[in-house]
């Protein structure tokens, strides 16, 4: 059975039921699996979503979330729940939307510079809260000050022009649209509207090992 990826249809939806498909123990740490799940497992440069579970008057804590393969391991302390029973699933906002703000300004970002410097190719993301940044492959043809000037306009631009987030699929590849920037294929979990982001500044661009890390 493959778990169902609510989290893919809508960031916003922080509750909901599922219905608890396996249970499995891994180096110690106890896991259920779901039919259904709002929980984003970690990947793709953005952390794993937090939050509780409830069911027949128990609780247990989702602590980290992970893929294996076509499902999704929710591995928990507190009471387990059993095989089959229904559950009721709640996702920490905070961290969600805090989660779902830098990944998104990481596309926002991979997208201006890439328009802004034709050899720039992003090549890597990470989007934790303790450093994120995006990796690029190619030249930078101007400054570093003068990049992270231009860059730090375009990112101001884009946020208060509230550009929508368009989610769609081509060939079974999820894709993702902000505003007039190229789409591009991801699995992870974005803001609505640009205007969400708020703001995002590029504090250091730095080259590292052939690429040029530009830190948010
Ligand atoms: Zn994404």
């Amino acid at each position: 059975m493959t778990v169902k990826k609510m989290y893919e249809m809508d960031t916003y939806l922080f509750e909901s039921e599922a219905v608890v498909t396996a249970l499995g123990e891994e180096e110690g740490k106890k896991f259920f699996q779901l039919d259904q799940s709002i929980f984003y497992p970690q990947g793709g440069g953005q952390p794993s979503d937090t939050g509780t579970i409830h069911f027949d008057a128990k609780e247990a804590s989702v602590d980290f979330v992970a893929k294996d393969g076509e499902e999704i391991r929710h591995y928990f302390s507190g009471e387990p729940p059993a095989i089959g029973e229904v559950v009721e699933l709640v996702v920490d906002q905070k961290n969600r939307l805090e989660n779902a703000n830098s990944h998104s300004a990481g596309h926002l970002l991979a997208s201006i510079v890439e328009g802004s410097f034709s050899t720039m190719k992003a090549v890597k993301g990470y989007h934790f809260p303790n450093g994120s940044y995006i990796e690029f492959e190619g030249q930078l043809e101007v400054e570093k000050e003068e990049a992270i000037a231009l860059v730090n306009q375009k990112l101001c631009q884009a946020i208060s022009s509230k550009w929508p987030v368009e989610i769609s699929e081509m060939g079974g590849v999820r894709q993702i649209a902000m505003g007039p920037f190229p789409s591009v294929a991801c699995g992870g979990t974005h803001v609505a509207n640009l205007e969400q982001i708020g703001r995002v500044v590029v504090t250091k661009v730095k080259r590292k090992k052939g690429r040029i890390r530009f830190s948010y």
